[in-house]
């Protein structure tokens, strides 16, 4: 058995968009025929065939499905705020194919038996693949180290390790991961803050903590872990990610690892490139984050990043968390927006938009690039014949209203409700299958049993 084939009509693909201010309709109408979970057939004027699901996408543009290398799915341990089922139709309703789930849960993912629960809660879902990240040292705790080898041969081969929420910040703990991970070819993603420089703090240290007498948090404590950690990868010849970069000073140092060779690669969220400090000043919760919104230049010098290639990838770090957590005192609140829906329509407003970003590039940053950082097998490298089918369907044109409705996982902390923003994502197609039909999520029971079938199709 298989599911439908799906033949996709008149779609322009972002990898024929390379340069930066190109419209869209530039680019040639494509058709795409699916089956079994791969691209069978690539042309123009391709005749549908008895049983196959048509998808008219002129005026859409096709890109290969977004990969989110840092997603907090919340279970096992946190299921008030968020699931594997639930976050991962997040990800579908926001053009995600695969997803790579935070460790911090609880049991925290330090063991081969929590990874491979993770990864069987996402297979079940079936809205996106789920790659769980190895805690890096035991319950999060940054005294030993995790069962990193026994988490890279488990079932969910974890090539991914992860504190984040905290740092690896014993310099010796950290130099014994990047050794291990490089046996494997693995890689360490570091949530880069001295926890020391920044004990109590609440926001951006600068002139508006000091007026609204917060306690800071220095641009210097990300960027000297993120200094330190590009050496020790240098010295074992390891590869180093770094997640969230936040200041324009991360991204000088970023640079000048690069420069010397050294493995490293960095990411930015959504939030990063378009909000400030200055939202602080409402004490609305909601913009509470770790690390926190910096300021304006810092803004600027995170995007010019992006145009750059000094910064590879965007990632959301999609943090859901429940209503009483935000809804309160912004010194109790916790840290954390939720990004999945929204990453598309903010990636384009910051950088396609404003021509830092070609719709390939996009792809790359979106999709191709951090499939590669995180070893994720069974990614389209573009879409064409023979490449498995995993792809997001853009509509570019219009503005509409970032509303509730357009968060569909369990926690509602978005900062953009209520805000403008152009783009949507209309399908998601996984594995061959749609997961988000034009513009609707498709029912989670036809997803499981879409997945299964896609499962035994691949044996
Ligand atoms: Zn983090």
């Amino acid at each position: 058995m298989t599911n439908p084939d799906i033949l996709i009509r008149g779609a322009r693909l972002a990898a024929d968009l390379a340069e930066r201010g190109a419209d869209h309709l530039s680019a040639p109408a494509v058709d795409l025929r699916i089956s079994n979970g791969r691209i069978v057939e690539r042309g123009s004027g391709l005749g549908a065939r008895d049983g196959e699901r048509v998808v008219e996408a002129g005026g859409l543009v096709a890109l290969t499905g977004f990969v989110d290398l840092h997603t907090h799915l919340r279970e096992p341990g946190f299921e008030q705020s968020e699931t594997v089922l639930t976050g991962t139709r997040a990800a579908a309703a926001g053009g995600f194919t695969s997803v790579f789930a935070m460790a911090n849960t609880m049991p925290v993912q330090d063991t081969a038996g929590v990874v491979e629960q993770v990864q069987s809660l996402g297979d079940a879902a079936g809205y996106a693949t789920v790659r769980p990240i190895g805690a890096v040292t035991e319950d999060l705790g940054g005294e030993r180290l995790s069962e990193i080898g026994a988490m890279a041969q488990s079932r969910a081969a974890v090539r991914v390790f992860s504190d984040d929420g905290g740092c690896v910040h014993d310099p010796l703990l950290m130099r014994r991961a990047l050794e291990y991970v490089k046996t494997f070819d693995g890689v360490i993603a570091q949530h880069a803050q001295d926890p020391r420089l920044t004990e109590g703090a609440q926001m951006n240290e600068g002139a508006l903590s000091s007026e609204l007498g917060l306690k800071g948090w220095p641009a210097v404590a990300e960027e000297s872990i993120i200094a330190r950690d590009a050496l020790l990868a240098e010295h074992i010849g390891a590869r180093l990610h770094i997640c969230h970069l936040s200041t324009a000073g991360s991204v000088e140092v970023v640079r000048w690892a690069k420069a010397r060779g050294v493995q490293v690669t960095a990411e930015v969220t959504p939030h990063h490139l378009i909000l400030t400090e200055e939202l602080v000043r409402s004490y609305d919760a909601r913009y509470k984050v770790n690390p926190p919104l910096r300021r304006e230049e810092d803004v600027r010098a995170l995007r010019r990043a992006v145009a750059e290639g000094v910064i590879d990838i965007i990632a959301t770090d999609h943090a859901p968390h429940p209503i009483e957590a935000k809804e309160c005192e912004w010194d109790v609140a916790a840290f954390g927006m939720v990004g999945l829906e929204s990453a598309l329509p903010i990636a384009l407003l910051t950088l396609v938009r404003e021509g830092h970003a070609s719709w390939a590039e996009l792809e790359t940053l979106l999709s191709q690039k951090p499939a590669e950082i995180g070893r994720l097998e069974g990614h389209p490298k573009a879409l064409e014949v023979g490449e498995p089918a995993d792809l997001a369907l853009v509509d570019p044109s219009g503005w509409s209203e970032f509303g509730p409705a357009r968060l569909r996982g369990l926690s509602a902390n978005s900062p953009y409700l209520g805000m403008e923003l152009p783009g949507r994502v209309v399908c998601t197609v996984r594995s061959g299958y749609l997961t988000l039909d034009d513009g609707e999520l498709v029912d989670a029971g036809a997803v499981a049993e879409a997945a299964r079938v896609a499962r035994e199709g691949a044996r």
